[in-house]
């Protein structure tokens, strides 16, 4: 029986877990291609940057949804049985404020932070804090057990986990969708492409998708360890500025954030969002800075910025014939690419099955 012969496009989270779902089929012989792998830090890069943990803000009945309620089951395997892939659960308090309603951040949030989420019999110890226990200003609030993921250490787990089944990765830049299929290791054209090229989606020649734009993310990198990761829907400095707290598993620091700047393509971080960033995430968990309360006493490793591939829509998961060839579309994931991975990835593999159409060879 003739190997069905697949190239993917990307080396982000959506490539790695795509090319590690579909590597695990008998028949398929994968290549993966890339600009950027990880080890790289790179704005057109968001995968290093993300926090990450699993905070679902898919809406009811949207793909996006679906997706993440399928992933969890796989992160929460992964952190039980696999400690170095780099994943811990992490204790979780969401607070939300009404005043956020309608801001960029209230709407990103705007299932996340509901104390009747969609999600509360997905994830485990799910609970509506009383409102004698939320932060000053916050008018709902919820508790339960989440995870974070060190992408430091997750990335590369990946990789390793694909070139164990025989997936082989090469570094390649291409400027046409269809030029991807050229470069599969055996020599002969592949016959499906998967495109996860992120943000870069936009530009990329036979896709060239002006749907999908940046949201930009600030974070701070630091030492100090809060003891518990949480969020709040929005601040009073602005309508795309937010806080947001995770601790990454296996001594990765501690992430700070952020913001959600739509269209805002710069590179370099804003050193007063910094501070601003430092100085609320203190306000919502002293036990970062317990002696003095002031962001000298926040040990930093690094400052970072890392633009979200946002698409109008939410992320395309789908299938099309380019020039003749099958390209499957697996881009647009946002905020939420880690969260979402596993759910996207399974969809592609369904997707792929269909096109070789002989579900029993894959
Ligand atoms: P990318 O990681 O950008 O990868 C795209 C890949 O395609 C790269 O390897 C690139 O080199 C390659 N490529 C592109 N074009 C070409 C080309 N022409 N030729 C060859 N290769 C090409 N998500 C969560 O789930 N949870 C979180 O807590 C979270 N926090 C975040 C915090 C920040 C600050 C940011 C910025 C993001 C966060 N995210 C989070 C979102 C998450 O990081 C993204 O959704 C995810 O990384 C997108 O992955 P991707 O594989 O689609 O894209």
């Amino acid at each position: 029986m003739a190997p069905t012969d697949i190239v993917v496009v990307g080396a982000g989270v959506l490539g790695l877990t795509t090319a590690l779902v579909l590597s695990k089929s008998r028949n398929a012989r994968v290549t993966l291609i890339s600009k950027h792998m990880p080890g790289d830090y790179d704005i057109e890069y968001a995968s290093p940057w993300a926090g990450a943990n699993y905070f679902p803000v898919g809406k009811p009945g949207t793909s996006l949804q679906r997706f993440e309620k399928a992933t969890w089951a796989e992160l929460d395997r992964i952190c039980r049985e696999l400690p170095e892939a780099g994943i811990h659960y992490q204790d979780t308090a969401i607070y939300g404020r009404a005043k956020d309603e309608g801001s960029a951040t209230g709407e990103w949030f705007s299932e996340l932070v509901r104390e009747d989420a969609w999600f509360r019999d997905v994830i485990p110890n799910f609970r509506v804090l009383p409102k004698s226990a939320l932060p000053s200003g916050c008018t709902t609030g919820t508790a339960w057990t989440s995870v974070c993921i060190n992408t430091a250490i997750y990335l590369p787990w990946l990789v390793g986990q694909c070139v164990k089944n025989g997936v082989v990765f090469k570094r390649a830049i291409i400027t046409h969708i269809s030029d991807a299929a050229s470069h599969h290791h055996s020599g002969n054209p592949a016959s499906v492409t998967i495109n996860c090229t992120g943000l870069l989606a936009r530009t990329l020649g036979g896709v060239m998708d002006d749907k999908v734009y940046p949201a930009r993310g600030q974070i701070v990198l630091v030492r100090n360890e809060p003891g518990i990761m949480a969020t709040v829907s929005g601040t009073d400095d602005g309508d795309d500025e937010v806080t947001y707290i995770m601790q990454r598993a296996v001594g990765g620091g501690t992430i700070l954030g952020g913001c959600l700047q739509q269209g805002n393509w710069e590179s370099q971080p804003d050193p007063n969002l910094a501070q601003r960033i430092m100085q609320r995430s203190i306000d919502l968990v002293p036990a970062l800075a317990p002696k003095t309360g002031k962001t000298t006493e926040l040990s930093v490793i690094r400052h970072g910025v890392g633009l979200r591939p946002m698409r109008e829509g939410g992320p395309r998961v789908e299938a099309e014939k380019i020039g003749g060839k099958w390209v499957v579309h697996c881009y647009g994931h946002g905020g939420y690419g880690y969260q979402s991975s596993y759910g996207s990835a399974w969809e592609v593999e369904n997707l792929v099955k269909d096109i070789v159409g002989e579900k029993a060879r894959l």
